[in-house]
C-alpha cells in the first residue's frame, strides 16, 4: 500500500491528531501480534473480539494512525498528534478505504467465484498474467468481506492486475466484493454444494455466484463453466464466455493425456500442458487460457505462466510418506463435488496401484448433508482399495461405499488416533493415501504420522 494520512482526511471527515500531515501509509494493520511498520490500523469489530482493546498494542507493533469507531472513547495514553479517524463502522470503512485505492491504483482487475477451485484458478490466473504484468493476488484464502479489502490494500503500487478470489457463506455477499473491485473480468469455476446449508438449493447457489456480475465493468466479461446447466442462460449473454469439454462453448477444452502430474489439453485447438493431474484443474485453467486470450497474451507466455504454477497449501499436496508411500493433503476444504473430484484423480494415478481415501465430515450442506455424503460414498470407483471414515457424517460415505462395492476395504472412526494406528499397518511403498475433509477435521495432522 502506498497512501498518506492526509488522503484519508477527505474519506472520512471526522478526524484528530496531526491527520493532516504526510504521513505515509505503508500497510494495514489488524492483528496487533505483528509489527506491522507505517501502519494504519483498522480495528476489526467481530462476534467474539473487538480490536479496539488493542490500540497500545497497535502503536507499539507500528501503527502511526488509526480508524476508530465514532462511539467510542479514545484511551487516554494516545499521544494528542497521533491521528485518529472516526468511522461509523470499522469493516465499512475498510471496505471504502479498499475502494479509493483501488480507483487510485486502477489495475486490471480479475474476480474469480464459484463453489470449488477460486484458489485453485486465483493462482494459475495470477502466475499466466505475471509473465507480462506486475501482478498482486489475494494471498491464500483471503476471499471475504474483510479479507478482500485487505488484498487490495496490500498492492504495491506499481500493480497493473489484480487478482482476487470472492468467497462467500450467503447471498448478498458476493454482490459487495464485486462492487467493491469492479472486475474487468470476473470468473464463475463451477456451482456445487457448498453452502447448501445456508441458501438451500443449488439454484440458489447459482445465482449467489451470478451477484459477481453486479460491480462487473461496463465492458466487462464473465468468464463461465460452460458445462453447468444451471449457468445455461448467462451463457446465452453477450458478456459470458462460456468454457467446457462439452460442444458449443466459446473456449471447447479437449484432453489428450491425463498422466500423475501433468495434463496435456487442448483449447480450441491450441495445445497446452499444465503440471497437475485433474480434469477439474485442467478446466480451472481453461478459464485462465480464455481470460489471457481475452487479453491477447501470447500462448508461449500463457505456457509459460503454467508451467511455473505456484498454488496455495493444502490443494493436492504431495508428500513423501513413510515407507515410500505417496501422502496426497488435500485437506484445506471439502464439499461433495470437490470431493468426488479429487477421488477420481487418486483413482486414475498411475505411479501408485494401492489407493486408500482418508475422507471426513463435510460441514454446512443443510438438511441434505448425510445424502450428499452418501453420494460421495457411492460414486467411489471400485480401483479403490480402502477408504476410512472419520466424523458423524462421513460415516454415511463408507456405509455407501461398503453397500456399492463389498469387495472394498471401508472402516469408520470417530477418533483420529485409532484411525493412524490401524492406517499405519497397511501402508507400503506402493501405496497413496487422500486426505480430504472440511477444514474443522484438520485432517493434515495425519501427516505428522504419515511422512517421516
Ligand atoms: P474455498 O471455498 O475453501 O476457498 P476454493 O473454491 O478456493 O475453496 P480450491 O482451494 O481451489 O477451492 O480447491 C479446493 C478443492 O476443490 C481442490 O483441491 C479440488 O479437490 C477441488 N476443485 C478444484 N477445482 C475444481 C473445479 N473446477 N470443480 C470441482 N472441484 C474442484
Ligand atoms: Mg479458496
Amino acid at each position: 500500500m502506498k497512501l498518506e494520512a492526509v488522503e484519508l482526511v477527505d474519506l472520512f471527515t471526522n478526524y484528530k491528531g496531526a491527520a493532516n500531515d504526510r504521513i505515509a501509509l505503508h500497510q494495514v494493520m489488524t492483528d496487533t501480534r505483528k509489527e506491522a511498520k507505517q501502519s494504519l490500523f483498522v480495528p476489526i469489530v467481530g462476534d467474539a473480539f473487538d480490536a479496539h482493546d488493542f490500540l497500545k498494542q497497535a502503536i507499539q507493533q507500528g501503527a502511526v494512525a488509526a480508524l476508530w469507531q465514532e462511539n467510542r472513547a479514545l484511551p487516554k495514553f494516545v499521544p494528542t498528534d497521533f491521528p485518529v479517524f472516526y468511522v461509523k463502522d470499522t469493516t465499512e470503512a475498510l471496505q471504502q478505504l479498499a475502494e479509493y485505492y483501488l480507483r487510485k491504483i486502477n489495475p486490471l482487475v480479475i474476480g474469480v467465484t464459484g463453489s470449488n477451485g477460486k484458489t485453485t484458478t486465483k493462482d494459475m490466473a495470477a502466475s499466466v498474467l505475471s509473465t507480462i504484468y506486475n501482478t498482486h493476488k489475494t494471498a491464500g484464502n483471503f476471499n471475504n468481506h474483510i479479507g478482500l479489502p485487505l488484498t487490495v490494500l496490500s498492492m504495491p503500487e506499481g500493480t497493473e492486475a489484480l487478482v482476487l478470489e470472492m468467497g462467500m457463506n450467503n447471498a448478498g455477499e458476493i454482490s459487495l466484493l464485486s462492487r467493491l473491485a469492479t472486475p474487468d473480468y470476473a470468473i464463475i469455476t463451477n456451482i456445487g454444494e457448498s453452502h447448501l446449508e445456508n441458501l438451500g438449493s443449488r439454484e440458489a447457489i447459482a445465482s449467489a455466484k451470478a451477484e459477481i456480475l453486479e460491480g462487473l465493468k461496463p465492458n466487462g466479461k464473465v468468464i463461465i463453466d460452460g458445462d453447468e446447466a444451471l449457468l445455461a442462460q448467462l451463457k446465452k449473454e453477450e458478456r459470458s464466455i462460456s468454457c467446457g469439454f462439452k460442444q458449443l462453448c466459446n473456449y471447447t477444452i479437449s484432453v489428450e493425456a491425463a498422466e500423475d502430474n501433468r495434463s496435456v489439453f487442448s483449447v480450441n485447438g491450441i495445445r497446452y500442458e499444465l503440471p497437475m493431474a485433474g480434469s477439474h484443474n485442467v478446466k480451472n485453467a481453461a478459464f485462465v487460457i480464455a481470460l489471457c486470450e481475452q487479453l491477447q497474451m501470447p500462448t508461449k507466455s500463457i505456457q509459460q505462466g503454467l508451467n511455473h504454477l505456484t498454488m496455495s497449501g493444502m490443494r493436492f499436496e504431495k508428500h513423501e510418506g513413510i515407507k515410500g508411500s505417496l501422502i496426497i493433503n488435500d485437506a484445506y476444504n471439502a464439499s461433495p463435488t470437490s470431493m468426488k473430484a479429487v477421488i477420481e484423480v487418486v483413482h486414475q494415478l498411475q505411479a501408485k496401484k494401492h489407493k486408500v481415501l482418508v475422507l471426513g465430515d463435510m460441514f454446512e450442506l443443510g438438511e441434505k448433508s448425510l445424502a450428499l455424503h452418501a453420494g460421495v460414498g457411492e460414486a467411489i470407483p471400485a480401483g479403490i482399495h480402502a477408504v476410512y471414515t472419520l466424523g458423524n457424517q462421513a460415516k454415511e460415505i463408507s456405509t455407501a461405499a461398503a453397500a456399492k462395492n463389498p469387495q472394498m476395504e471401508v472402516y469408520h472412526f470417530t477418533d483420529k488416533k485409532e484411525l493412524i494406528s490401524q492406517l499405519l499397518n497397511t501402508i507400503t511403498e506402493d501405496t497413496v493415501v487422500l486426505l480430504k475433509a472440511s477444514r474443522k477435521m484438520k485432517l493434515e495432522e495425519l501427516l505428522l504420522d504419515l511422512t517421516d
